[in-house]
């Protein structure tokens, strides 16, 4: 067993993920925060009478939450943190469930940066507002608090730092 990985701290993963505009690394594809998938599924469900739906699963598994599985969005480490690699932000990239699943803790010269799934190439350009849908997040999250992980708020006060939450509750930025 290599050396036990601290826990990125969420500030700074969504500062990757935004760096990066919620898109893969390695095979460009865009991301989604998997925590919205809870709340979207915790949302339908009730609307549906409790229904079972396949939009989240604790452990993203295909079976339970396919959106995941393919494109859950992971914080990646460059460079393996058990091969040395740090938790600086040039180490880390976002990178899509599927492409770290196979990257796994290989080091980057021994998997030399190849591309594991065949990066798609927008034909009318690259995303220009795409947020893993963590807007979604945020005002699901702010509507319904009852319910939310520890996690969960965490994120909410994360994503919301540097926001002003207007009277009627919707969120903005602030110069
Ligand atoms: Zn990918």
């Amino acid at each position: 067993m290599g050396k036990s990985r601290p826990p990125i701290p969420k500030e700074l993963q969504l500062s990757i993920f935004r760096r990066d505009r919620w898109v893969c690394r390695w095979c460009n594809r865009p991301v989604i925060f998997a925590p919205v998938m809870r709340l979207i599924e915790r949302d339908v469900r009730l609307a549906r009478n409790g229904a079972p739906l396949s939009y989240y699963h604790a452990h993203w598994t295909r079976a339970g939450a396919p959106l995941l599985d393919e494109l859950g969005a992971v914080i990646d480490h460059v460079e393996a943190y058990s091969t040395g690699g740090a938790n600086s932000e040039d180490n880390l990239a976002t990178a899509c469930n599927k492409c770290n699943g196979r990257k796994s803790s290989a080091s980057l010269k021994k998997w030399g940066g190849r591309v594991m799934r065949k990066p798609i190439k927008g034909k009318y350009g690259e995303p220009q507002h795409w947020d893993g849908l963590s807007g979604v997040f945020v005002i699901l999250a702010q509507r319904d608090p009852v319910g939310l992980t520890a996690s969960d708020r965490t994120w909410l006060k994360v994503f919301t730092k540097g926001l002003k939450v207007h009277s009627r509750g919707h969120a903005c930025g602030v110069q």
